[in-house]
Parts: structure tokens; C-alpha cells; sequence
């Protein structure tokens, strides 16, 4: 069978790709799977008790990009959902991002005043600071409290997150750790944000409902790729297996989740609460507050970061480094030879720590750029 386009890869980057291409440009398309489902990472799925459990960790769709908002409302209603969480520090439950109510509830009143206070004169109120740039602080006070966010908060679960020290990391890694000087105690602060009201999974099936799209499952690109005939590939996957590794392996973080099924309303008061400096998992995920359920069930999963290691666990989360950007620019160069034929987008081809709705935004304008070509 002839193919206009070939798409490696039923993730986000994947099937808004298929779904534009199908649509706007009425070509036929297909979509190459290892997994055995369509969804990528934001795949989930109704487990025995009729939870809906997202099998590769929890994912909260938020932006501030309407167009990405607009374009997946098309496929989807949302469940309008304030993602919070809390982290377990000195034996307490206290907000995150870090805050001046996360504030008020580990420390002494006198202190928490004078932390706020100085805190808002210094950056003003509603800002975030990210922990890292706190901690260069002259002022004693502030100085203390960086330190102790820092032990506390950031520093347990970053070297378990990463098994590395936090300065080895990118800026862009540890700026996602801020401390916020006011009151909100939602994690994101985007204006667009919610939970896929049937699922993350009806959303890709809606987004490749199109007779020009068809869909195999459990195969690897390179073992069926030669036998197909088609015009253009765009690719998914880990960039530097495109390339056999060439130059070597591009680092990944995996995960392991260990899901538990409990008979009892409730686990926990919110989605989500970290563990930054006891046990070996990072955090607790109760999916049942994503959407609204009537069960006397519950369930949770338990997240062990893991090392990568090739064909035995998912690349989940590149790793942000300078060595490590410089070898992907290596197989970037590559990919710009084949500029025309082959397009290389999404988390694993980009080799970059994207959202959800920056996977949306560059698949969208990777398509614009092939409408016009
Ligand atoms: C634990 C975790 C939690 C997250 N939480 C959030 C969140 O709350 N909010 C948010 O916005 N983002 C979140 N993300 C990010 C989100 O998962 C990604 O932005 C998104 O999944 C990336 O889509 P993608 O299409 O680029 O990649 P993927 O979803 O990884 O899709 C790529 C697909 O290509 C397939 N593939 C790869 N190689 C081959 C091959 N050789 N042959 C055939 N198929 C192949 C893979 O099997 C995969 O299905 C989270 C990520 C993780 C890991």
C-alpha cells in the first residue's frame, strides 16, 4: 500500500501531525507503533474498579497557549481541574510550589512573618524565584530559609529524581522549582488547564478518527520500513536510534510505577504528594481526583526513578546537560541533511524536556512549515 506520509510514533507530536495532514492536506498517512495502544505517554486507560489511570505517571494538561487550547478542544471536553500538590518536609503536608501558606506551616509565627515579609519587599508579591537563585542571597534570613528549602524540598528529591547534584543539572531543569511568594496554592499557574473529560486516549482516538489514517501497533519503524513505499517520514522516536547511535546514546531518566488498588474512598487529600526525603519513590499519585468518580475504590501509584536502560524500560525524561545537548546537536546536524524527506519532532526526537502543549505547538508548527513547502 502507498502512503503519502509515514509517522513514527503515536504520541502527541505523532497524531496531531496524522490528524492535520489527514484533514487540511487530505493526504494518506500512516502511524508506526512499538506500543502495543495509541496515546504515547499520555496514553491511560479504566482500570478494574473503573478508575482511569494514566500508565506512564500522572499528566495535567496546562497552557497559556490558546491556540493549543483551542485546537485539542476540538477533540475533546475538559474537566476543569487545579492541579495541587503537596510535599511531605519535616513531617508535615505543605504546598508546592513552595509558598508563604507552606511557609506559615513549618515554621514558628514570628519567623513565618518576617520570612514574608522580607520576601515581598525584596521581590514583591506573586513572583517566583527559583530556589537556586534564593540561595545567593546576602540577607541572613533569607539565606536560612533558601537553605532550609533547599535540604528540605529540592535537594532530596532532585538527587532521587535525577541521581545527580542539582548544580550539575541545566537552569532549566532547576528553575522548574520555584518558591512562590504569595498565596496560590495551585502547582501551575497557567490560564488554560484540565483533565481530558473521557480520557487522554478518547482524545487520540478522536484526533485519528480520518479514513486517510491508519494505525499499526507493536512494530518498530525498522522492521517494516523498507517493504512500504510512501513519500515523506516524520519521526518521533529517540533521534539517535534513528541514526543506529552514531555517535553514541543519548542519556534518558526512566521511572517505574507501582500501581495499588485500595478498597477505601480515598488514599490521600490530594492528586499528588512528594516525598522529598523519605522512601525510595518521589511521589504518590491518586487518580481518582482527576476526575469526578462515585467508587468505593481507589488507586494509587507509588513513582521509583530508574536508570535507563535500553530495551528493558521506557526513555522517559532526556537529561538536561550541557555534554548531553552536545551530542544531540551532533545528531541534529544529521537530521538537518535530510531536511525535505525526514522531520524530526516531539520529546524524544527534540531531546527536550517539553509539556504536553509544547509537543501540540511544535507538531502544529512543523505542520505549517510542510503545508507551505
Ligand atoms: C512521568 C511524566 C509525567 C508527565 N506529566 C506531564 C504533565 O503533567 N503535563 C504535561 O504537559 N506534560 C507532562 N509530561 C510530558 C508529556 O508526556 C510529553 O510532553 C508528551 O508525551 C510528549 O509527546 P511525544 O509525542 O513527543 O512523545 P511520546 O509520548 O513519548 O510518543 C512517542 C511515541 O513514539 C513511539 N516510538 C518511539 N520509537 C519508535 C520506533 N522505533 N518505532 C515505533 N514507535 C516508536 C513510542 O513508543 C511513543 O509512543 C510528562 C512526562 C512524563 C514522563
Amino acid at each position: 500500500m502507498n502512503f503519502d506520509f509515514v509517522i513514527v510514533g503515536a504520541g502527541f507530536a505523532g497524531c496531531v501531525l496524522a490528524e492535520r495532514i489527514a484533514n487540511l492536506l487530505n493526504k494518506r498517512v500512516l502511524i508506526i507503533e512499538r506500543r502495543n495502544h495509541i496515546g504515547g505517554n499520555c496514553f491511560d486507560f479504566y482500570d478494574e474498579n473503573g478508575i482511569l489511570v494514566h500508565k506512564y505517571g500522572p499528566h495535567i494538561f496546562h497552557t497559556n497557549n490558546k491556540n493549543v487550547w483551542d485546537y485539542l478542544s476540538q477533540f475533546t471536553n475538559w474537566h476543569f481541574y487545579f492541579h495541587k500538590v503537596l510535599a511531605v518536609v519535616e513531617g508535615r503536608k505543605v504546598p508546592l510550589p513552595f509558598n508563604l501558606n507552606s511557609i506559615d506551616l513549618l515554621f514558628p509565627e514570628h519567623l513565618a512573618i518576617k520570612f514574608a515579609e522580607k520576601l515581598v519587599n525584596k521581590y514583591g508579591y506573586g513572583l517566583k524565584i527559583p530556589i537556586l537563585k534564593l540561595k545567593e542571597e546576602n540577607d541572613d534570613d533569607l539565606k536560612f530559609l533558601s537553605e532550609y528549602v533547599y535540604s528540605n524540598v529540592f535537594l532530596g528529591y532532585t538527587t532521587k529524581q535525577w541521581e545527580l547534584n542539582p548544580n550539575e543539572l541545566d537552569y532549566s531543569v532547576t528553575s522548574r522549582v520555584p518558591i512562590l511568594i504569595g498565596r496560590d496554592d495551585r502547582y501551575f499557574q497557567d490560564t488554560f488547564q484540565g483533565i481530558p473529560r473521557q480520557g487522554y486516549t478518547h482524545l487520540f482516538q478522536n484526533l485519528l478518527n480520518n479514513k486517510n489514517i491508519s494505525v499499526l501497533l507493536n512494530t518498530d519503524y525498522k522492521s517494516i520500513i523498507n517493504d512500504l513505499k510512501y513519500e515523506k517520514l516524520i519521526f518521533t522516536g529517540e533521534i539517535d536510534y534513528y541514526f543506529d547511535f552514531e555517535f553514541g546514546q543519548l542519556p534518558y531518566r526512566s521511572l517505574e510505577f507501582e500501581f495499588r488498588s485500595i478498597k477505601q474512598p480515598n488514599f490521600q487529600e490530594t492528586a499528588q504528594i512528594n516525598y522529598p526525603n523519605n522512601y525510595d519513590f518521589t511521589r504518590i499519585t491518586e487518580f481518582k481526583h482527576f476526575l469526578p468518580y462515585n467508587s468505593e475504590f481507589t488507586t494509587i501509584a507509588l513513582e521509583y526513578p530508574a536508570k535507563y536502560e535500553r530495551t528493558k524500560n521506557e526513555p522517559y525524561y532526556p537529561i538536561p546537560k550541557k555534554e548531553n545537548d552536545e551530542l544531540y546537536q551532533k545528531y541534529w546536524q544529521l537530521a538537518q541533511k535530510l531536511k525535505g524527506k525526514v522531520y524530526f519532532v516531539g520529546r524524544l526526537a527534540e531531546y527536550k524536556y517539553y509539556n504536553m502543549d509544547q509537543v501540540v505547538a511544535s507538531a502544529l508548527m512543523l505542520f505549517n512549515q510542510i503545508a507551505s513547502e
